[in-house]
C-alpha cells in the first residue's frame, strides 16, 4: 500500500478508539515503516542521479536497506511494541506500535515478488501475494483502484470531525492517488 494511504486508513481505523492527542502517534506509526524507502529513493534519485528502475533493481536490494525496511514491517516486533505499551500503561506507545502493526498487516496481502519478511526476527518467510498494488503482472490496475477508493472512503469517513488543515491534507492525498494512478496505469 502507498504510504499516504496508510496514514489515512490508520486514522480512520484508530481515531474513534482513542483521544485526539493520539493523532500524532497514529500518523508516525503509519508512516515510519516506509521512511527508509523514501530516504533511499531520495538519496539515490536526487543525490546520485540513478533512474527509478535501477533504484528498485539494485539499491533497494542491498542487505542493509532490505533488513531495515523488512525489520520496520515486522509483525512480531510491532506486536511486541504494542504489548509493551499496554503493559507499561502508555497508550501513546501502544497506539504508535499498533499503527505500525496495522501498516504491516495492510502490506502483507498487497506485495507479490517484493514481499517483505514480515516475520523477522523469527523467520525469513515471505508471503508472495497473488495481488499487488503496483505490479501489473499481479492485477495492480484493479488493486490500486480499490486501494485509492478505500483511501478516499476513509478520508470521507474522517471528514466531519476533521480540522481544515486535515481536510486539505485529505484532498491532497486523494488527488495524489489520482495522479499516481494515471501516471502508473493510464498514461
Ligand atoms: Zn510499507
Amino acid at each position: 500500500m502507498q504510504t499516504p494511504g496508510h496514514a489515512v486508513v490508520n486514522l480512520a481505523i484508530l481515531t474513534s478508539a482513542v483521544t485526539p492527542e493520539h493523532t500524532l502517534p497514529i500518523l508516525a506509526g503509519a508512516i515510519l515503516p516506509d521512511v527508509p524507502i523514501v530516504v533511499l529513493y531520495l538519496r539515490e534519485h536526487y543525490l546520485r542521479g540513478l533512474p527509478e528502475e535501477r533504484i528498485w533493481r539494485e539499491s533497494y536490494q542491498q542487505p542493509f536497506w532490505l533488513n531495515l525496511i523488512h525489520g520496520a514491517h515486522s509483525l512480531p516486533l510491532t506486536l511486541l511494541g504494542t504489548l509493551v505499551g499496554v503493559a507499561a500503561g502508555s497508550s501513546m506507545v501502544a497506539v504508535f506500535f499498533g499503527s505500525m502493526l496495522l501498516h504491516s498487516l495492510a502490506d502483507l496481502p498487497l506485495h507479490a515478488e517484493d514481499a517483505h519478511r514480515h516475520f523477522l526476527p523469527f523467520s525469513h518467510y515471505r508471503f508472495i501475494s497473488p495481488i499487488s498494488y503496483w505490479d501489473v503482472r499481479y492485477h495492480a490496475r484493479k488493486v490500486a483502484l480499490v486501494e485509492a477508493l478505500l483511501v478516499a472512503g476513509a478520508a470521507a469517513f474522517l471528514w466531519r470531525d476533521s480540522s481544515l488543515v486535515a481536510r486539505l491534507l485529505f484532498v491532497a492525498v486523494v488527488a495524489w492517488y489520482a495522479v499516481t494512478y494515471w501516471r502508473a496505469f493510464l498514461r
